[in-house]
């Protein structure tokens, strides 16, 4: 079955009891049982939920997982993904992701004797240079965020599976519909779908999908022992919002590529980061792991004083945290996503005050363009 199709009916047979066409919300925390050891597979719902298991039998369709589980927001996935380690254990990151999973791993995780090192990994070298006895997990965002560099994940996969250490893919940027990391040999697929799997900015999430039985089992036993799971109303959310993920992403990647196009001419923009441009120089690898560019952009205005001129300005755009809605949200890393990174960390990566990150919505692309066009014309 195609994409869409799975999109709109894995995980999603017409109710049982009722035939209804969507799955109910179960809002329930227990499950009556017959008799003692007697239950319909339901008994308390921190364990399970049948809106639940909608969604993951959804997600581990479209990534082409064999389980997954979901968790509060994408930050409780990350976490509960951490808590597979032990002391003593070492990871290895992606040095340019989403803020928030470094402040995680350095400042919650590191308590815990679990140590991490940084690597730029579009060159799978320094992942294979950074392995040591101790290594057991790689976690790396491509496209990062918000300068969209490309990792080669066949051969970060196969660099980590050499050594026997896995890999874990935030893929919170392109959806499965754009790019499936397990068929490059990720072994663990891990989203925020807050972000364009729900679509509609109205509800947090995160996943990760699996590959081994002993995901399926740990993840399930994280899930009920830290308790930070996904309510049933939020999984109804995703799961709706999924229904249209694949027409939503043609939409996303159509605009970006226009808004990308139009920035890179443009006079007061001195530098676009969008694998879709074929000045990206990872553009060709961009194409082979993935269907699609998305619609994740940055772009250079030159300055602090630029950057908030036209921010100010916008109006169709919100300025805003967060990406992946139905609206276009337009953001200043350096002083919101990728803060608590550091001024010497962002110099490092080359986030500076004068970057812009957009994340383009699926209205009118002439009325974005518009919008853009008025709003860098406050740059003097
Ligand atoms: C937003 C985001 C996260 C964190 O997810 P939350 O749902 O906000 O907790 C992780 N990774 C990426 C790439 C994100 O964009």
């Amino acid at each position: 079955m195609g994409f869409a199709t799975r999109a709109i009916h894995a995980g999603q047979e017409p109710d049982p009891l009722t035939g209804a066409v969507n799955v109910p919300i179960y809002l329930t925390s227990t499950y009556a049982q017959e008799e003692i050891g007697k239950h319909k597979g339901y008994e308390y719902s921190r364990v399970s939920n049948p809106t639940r298991d909608a969604l993951e039998v959804n997600m581990a369709a479209l990534e082409g997982g064999t389980s997954a589980h979901v968790f509060a927001s994408g930050m409780a996935a990350i976490t509960a993904l951490i808590t597979m380690l032990r002391t003593g254990d070492h990871v290895i990151c992606g040095e340019n992701v989403y803020g928030g999973t470094p402040r995680m791993f350095n400042q919650i995780a590191t308590r815990y004797g679990i140590e991490f090192s940084y690597v730029d990994t579009s060159d799978p070298e320094n992942v294979r240079r950074a392995i040591r006895p101790t290594t057991r997990l790689v976690h790396i965002e491509t496209p990062t965020n918000p300068l969209m560099t490309i990792t080669d994940i066949r051969a970060v996969a196969d660099v980590c599976h050499e050594q026997g250490v896995e890999l874990s893919v935030d893929n919170t940027f392109l959806t499965p519909y754009f790019q499936r990391p397990i068929e490059f040999g990720a072994d663990i697929v891990m989203h925020s779908t807050t972000k364009f799997l729900n679509g509609h900015s109205d509800g947090l999430g995160g996943v990760l999908v699996g590959t081994k039985p002993e995901h399926k089992e740990t993840f399930a036993f994280v899930q009920k022992c830290t308790g930070g799971i996904l309510s049933p109303f939020e999984c109804y959310l995703i799961l709706r919002g999924v229904k249209t993920l694949a027409v939503r992403m043609k939409q996303h990647d159509e605009s970006g590529r226009k808004v990308a196009e139009y920035l890179a001419a443009h006079p007061k923009v001195s530098r676009v980061y969008y694998p879709g441009l074929a000045s990206h120089p990872q553009h060709a690898l961009a194409q082979q792991q993935a269907s699609g560019f998305g619609s994740m952009i940055a772009f250079e205005t030159g300055s602090l004083a630029n950057a908030n001129a036209m921010l100010k300005r916008v109006k169709v755009c919100t300025l805003g945290e967060s990406l992946g809605g139905v609206e276009t949200l337009i953001s200043h890393p350096a002083t919101m996503t990728h803060a608590a990174i550091g001024e010497e960390m962002r110099a490092k990566l080359g986030i500076t005050d004068g970057l812009v990150r957009i994340s383009v919505g699926i209205e009118d692309v002439e009325d974005i363009l518009a919008d853009l066009d008025q709003a860098l014309a406050a740059i003097s």
